[in-house]
């Protein structure tokens, strides 16, 4: 059997385990498993691979996609690049685990699901919270040549801005809306990041990495307005299977 798993904390809501559940079941791959592992801290990390012998991937998720770097023996360029980690590929010789290797496929995943929907108007952009998705999502950004600030309650750096220093005349500037915040996130169904939304039109994308529940009160409050919304569903998918991809490739 070959072996696969998410760690994070908590894990009670996660996606993972269920999405390559069905995937196995649908494409008849027999010979995978997938499991969730919830650690206390990061450094259980050692502990679960001493335990799993035969793990050959893992996700990482909320809270420790920049703690786990340092665990790791080497971070695909991407990865470094963003400072966050996604998926693990674990190699191994003769059965013993060899060398732990990090990739980034949340990149992937945003980049894939928000392209569609890119028109030139969307020429500059917000981004509400500086986490590791919020990492992956200035990065890609930056590739698309999208010039954008992100709006944090502690800025720091150049690119960031605090909330307060938001008023309707930079939202309405600002074309593309990206929540890279929980707020919003079942069960808090009433949360959204504060901006100013009467700002926003009908040329806007706003775009929620959050997926449960599908239309977050930010992406209601956006359409209302006239705006394009994306939720964060299809994201999610891409980047599990670009983890998937990167598992299942020969060395
Ligand atoms: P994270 O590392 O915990 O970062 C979240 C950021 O949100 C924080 O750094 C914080 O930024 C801001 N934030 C948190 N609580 C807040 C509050 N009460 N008020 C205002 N801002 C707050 O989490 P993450 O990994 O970046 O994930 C963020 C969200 O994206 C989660 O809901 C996650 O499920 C979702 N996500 C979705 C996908 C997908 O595939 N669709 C992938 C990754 C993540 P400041 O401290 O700078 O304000």
């Amino acid at each position: 059997m070959r072996n696969f798993g998410l760690i994070g904390n908590p894990l009670s809501h996660s996606f993972s385990k269920k999405y390559f559940t069905n995937k196995f079941k649908k494409e008849s791959i027999l010979d995978a498993n997938y499991e969730l592992f919830p650690i206390k801290e990061i450094d259980e990390i050692k502990l679960l691979l001493q335990e799993q012998k035969d793990l050959l991937g893992l996700n990482v998720t909320i809270p420790y996609k920049q703690a786990v770097i340092p665990y790791l023996d080497e971070l695909d360029p991407t990865a470094k690049a963003v400072g966050a980690v996604n998926t693990i590929k674990i190699s191994t010789l003769e059965n013993v685990q060899v060398q732990l290797k990090g990739y980034n496929t949340d990149v992937i995943g945003f980049r894939q699901s928000l392209k569609p929907f890119l028109a030139k108007e969307h020429e500059r952009a917000l981004i509400f919270g500086n986490g590791g998705a919020s990492k992956a999502v200035s990065y890609v950004l930056d590739q698309l040549n999208i010039p954008h600030f992100i709006v944090s309650r502690n800025p720091t750096g150049v690119k960031a801005i605090s909330y307060s220093e938001l008023d309707e005349a930079s939202v309405s500037r600002f074309q593309l809306l990206i929540n890279c915040t929980p707020l919003g996130m079942s069960p808090n169904l009433d949360q959204m990041p504060p901006i100013p939304m009467d700002a926003v039109g009908k040329k806007h994308l706003a775009y929620d990495l959050v997926y449960n529940p599908l239309e977050t009160k930010f992406l209601a409050m956006a359409k209302a307005k006239g705006a394009l919304t994306v939720n964060g569903l299809s994201m999610l998918q891409l980047q599990a299977e670009a983890a998937w991809k990167i598992w299942n490739e020969e060395k």
